[in-house]
């Protein structure tokens, strides 16, 4: 290929309207027209979900753009049970009786990180919230074996601050790239808490996770969370305004700075043996994989792409102009691995684990309704959890 190409010749648009970042047109080679990719067109001939199934299959972002709206369009239904459920314990029993969605342990980190550790030390999963436990080592066995990709193909809040930095780009016309010095103490940040709220957890004997995971204030753990939003305070409203202002004029603000779980599987992700590798001999140093990269990855100077920030988003691989010459494959030289079977794996993997966690019985609950409200139950009551054992 090196051959074939002439230093002086711009061969590509680099007119994305995708990022600050600035290309270097000057040292662009010329692409042969045999080893120009082709971006996805739709075959209009085609029945609908014909065409529907070949641009899942060949236009990336399509199709994990799917997948993030099927994964948030679950959580808003997980959103809606869980909101039933609340309307029924707080009427004191005067409003039909709604089940309570498992899944909604999904969005307590800390009880699921303290489940896993009781787990691991205790060799049993917990019966309060076993399907928040459940989910926390779906995600993190993603991560392992596919990289950070939970963050940019089902993390609902990943989907959302996408959608923010995005707004951003056709408002302002790009985003702010933070200068380096202040980049890197920032993006400790989220390691700090990572390592703060796992230290405090390793402190704890078998003895102290029990004690917490029995505790009332772990068994409304999900009340409390819905409490902080339904009845926000101006102060956490205010601060979760500045984040998502933030957002949109900074790229996923919350989850490169601040997001400690994203620490976790950016930690984890390391492990994979799946890299995003350059073929140098092919590559023709046109950027716009850097430029389009939304972790500020210089993916034009790297053979292979081995980041905790990289959430395999595969924007570079699809932007890259040049046929195999940016792919995905693992370490060992494997063929290349499309972005469909990825994302597939990536949803398949997912769903495997949850899936043997519902099957095995490790999914609802222990808690009886009764033990949830009962006529007596007042507001108070199920807010402060002192409805238990007490
Ligand atoms: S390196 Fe590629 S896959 Fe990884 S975050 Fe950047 S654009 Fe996405
Ligand atoms: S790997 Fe990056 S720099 Fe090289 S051709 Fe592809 S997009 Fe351009």
């Amino acid at each position: 290929m090196n051959n074939d190409t002439s230093i002086d010749t711009p061969a590509v648009d680099i007119q994305t309207n995708n990022s600050e970042y600035k290309a270097a047109p000057s040292s662009i080679k010329k692409i042969p027209n045999e080893m120009r990719r082709k971006k996805f067109k739709a075959d209009l001939s085609l029945h609908w979900y014909k065409r529907l199934i070949n641009r899942l299959k060949n236009d990336f972002q399509f199709f994990r753009s799917s997948v993030q709206l099927a994964f948030a369009l679950l959580c808003a239904w997980i959103g809606i049970e869980f909101y039933l459920f609340m309307k029924w314990g707080m009427s004191e029993g005067n409003v039909p009786f709604a089940e309570r969605p498992p899944g909604v342990e999904g969005f307590l980190p800390i009880s699921a990180l303290m489940g896993l550790l009781h787990w691991i030390s205790g060799g049993m999963i917990n019966t309060i919230h076993p399907a928040g436990t459940i989910i926390l080592v779906a995600i993190i066995v993603v991560s392992i074996i596919m990289k950070k990709s939970f963050c940019s193909w089902m993390c609902p809040i990943g989907t959302l601050s996408e959608s923010l930095w995005m707004l951003g780009q056709q408002l302002f016309k790009k985003n702010i790239t933070l200068w380096t010095w202040l980049d890197y103490p920032l993006r400790s940040l989220k390691y700090l808490l990572l390592f703060f709220f796992t230290f405090s957890i390793l402190k704890m004997s078998i003895e102290d996770l029990n004690v917490f995971i029995d505790s009332p204030y772990n068994k409304v753990a999900d009340i409390k969370m819905y409490l902080f939003f339904a009845e926000i305070t101006p102060f956490a409203l205010w601060t979760i305004i500045i984040l998502m202002l933030a957002s949109v004029v900074i790229k996923n603000f919350w989850c490169r700075f601040l997001c400690p779980y994203g620490a976790l599987l950016g930690i984890a992700g390391l492990l994979s043996p799946f890299r995003i590798t350059r073929v140098k001999e092919t590559c023709i140093d046109c950027e716009l994989c850097t430029k389009v990269c939304p972790s500020n990855i210089k993916v034009h100077q790297v053979g292979q792409v081995w980041s905790d920030e990289c959430t395999s988003c595969m924007r570079c691989i699809e932007e890259c102009p040049v046929k195999e010459t940016l792919i995905l494959r693992s370490i060992k030289k494997s063929a290349s691995v499309s972005p469909f079977v990825f994302g597939t794996l990536v949803v398949g993997i997912f769903i495997a684990v949850t899936g043997l966690g519902i099957l095995t019985g490790h999914w609802k609950n222990s808690i009886p309704k009764d033990e949830y409200a009962n006529d007596q139950c007042s507001k108070h009551e199920w807010r402060n959890g002192s409805r238990f054992f007490y």
